[in-house]
């Protein structure tokens, strides 16, 4: 049985002929053009003024929470709900994270919740839109104007989501993306920082270049102390390929989660990704909750999976089950949901047999499980 990975990029001959031609003449005074050229198509795509391309997400969101002056003693909130990568630069900056519950519905953060937390202290909200799906961004952006606090987007999953016909990303003071080899968008390892701030952009492109001001004519004369977070033009190469074919990669994840939504249609105690009269939603990992009242034991169907050869992914754990967290068994949606839910393989060129075999494993999992209850 051949192995179904959970996921993989889309790499065509453009791609291989950006990044050999970056390899072959992308040196001396053309070491930058491809990544001038990455940020200009990204930026065009998204429909904001600045783009700063970086070596990581989670780089961008340093940089970026740097710039907003957050430092020790600020707080920033955020959805219990999140890989490691949104919550550590916080910790970075010697600031304090604080996670609260997501909504069940879209398991992006809670607006209702980030009100109940908010102090003095509080200097930003980082809105995650967890596996493409999108944060409620209009209940946030009113508690941004009434509290004055600026929102930041974490948009590594959900590269062509979007809210209300605008591009998630470009919704925020600032938003950052993820172009590791597992997203819809690659460069292996790589990211953007992309703002519409003129301040925000001046600051965090001083801050990239190790501190140094674009206006500063002294060579290597740093004004402040900052970062090395680039990305190389062989990498961004790759990306200007994979940006000339982003229609394609989006799309071609949206059919993906459409057949397994489709096929997994009749199941009634499942639900998955959320996309709402508002939002368009990118499903960069297709999602599957189980209903409370099932009771799955996830790590049997986590072994019907691998019996199978196929991948399957965990829901992200609440972070503050981590050791490095304050325990917040109250956010029971984090906890509950977390303990219930699986990604499914998804890469774009996934086949309609390979999805049908992850589909009956589902079904005679679930099958199962409601013999095993009936007989109890
Ligand atoms: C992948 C991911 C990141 C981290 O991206 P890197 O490029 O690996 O730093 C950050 N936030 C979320 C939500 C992610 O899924």
């Amino acid at each position: 049985m051949s192995k179904i990975h959970y996921t993989k990029p889309s790499i065509h001959d453009l791609e291989v002929k950006y990044a050999t031609d970056a390899a072959k003449n992308g040196w001396g005074e053309n070491c930058y053009q491809y990544i001038l050229r990455f940020e200009e198509q990204f930026k065009k795509y998204l429909g904001v003024r600045y783009a700063i391309a970086t070596s990581s997400c989670t780089g961008a969101l340093h940089m970026g929470l740097s710039a907003l002056g957050i430092q020790q003693g600020d707080e920033v909130i955020l959805a219990d709900i999140n890989w490691i990568a949104t919550v550590a630069p916080i910790t970075y900056l010697g600031a304090k994270p604080v996670l609260v519950d997501i909504d069940p519905n879209n398991w992006c953060i809670d607006p209702a919740k980030v009100i109940e937390v908010i102090t003095a202290n509080t200097k930003a909200i980082i809105a995650t839109h967890i596996y493409g799906n999108l944060c409620a961004m209009g209940e946030l952006q009113a508690i941004s104007e009434q509290y004055g606090i600026p929102i930041i987007e974490d948009a590594a999953e959900a590269v062509g989501s979007e809210y209300q016909s605008i591009k998630a990303g470009s919704l925020g003071t600032f938003g950052v993306f993820s172009f590791h080899g597992t997203k819809t968008v690659t460069t292996g390892e790589g990211g953007m920082f992309v703002t519409n701030d003129a301040k925000v952009y001046e600051k965090v492109l001083t801050l990239s270049n190790h501190g140094r001001a674009t206006n500063q004519e002294k060579q290597f004369w740093p004004s402040m102390i900052g970062f090395k977070y680039k990305m190389s033009n062989i990498q961004a190469a790759i990306g200007c390929a994979q940006v000339e074919r982003i229609e394609e990669l989006v799309a071609k994840k949206r059919a993906v989660f459409y057949y397994y939504e489709n096929k997994l249609s009749h199941i009634k105690e499942i639900s998955m990704n959320e996309q709402s009269a508002l939002t368009k939603c990118s499903y960069w990992m297709p999602t599957i909750v189980f209903a409370e009242q099932l009771n799955i034991d996830r790590d049997k169907l986590l072994t019907c999976f691998s019996q199978q050869n196929i991948d399957a992914r965990l829901f992200f754990w609440p972070l503050s089950q981590l050791d490095m967290f304050e325990d917040k068994p109250d956010n029971v949606n984090a906890y509950s949901i977390s303990k219930r839910s699986i990604n499914l393989p998804s890469y774009h060129d996934i086949t309609e047999p390979e999805m049908d075999r992850v589909c009956l494993i589902i079904s005679s999992f679930l099958k199962n499980s409601k013999d095993v209850m009936a007989v109890r």
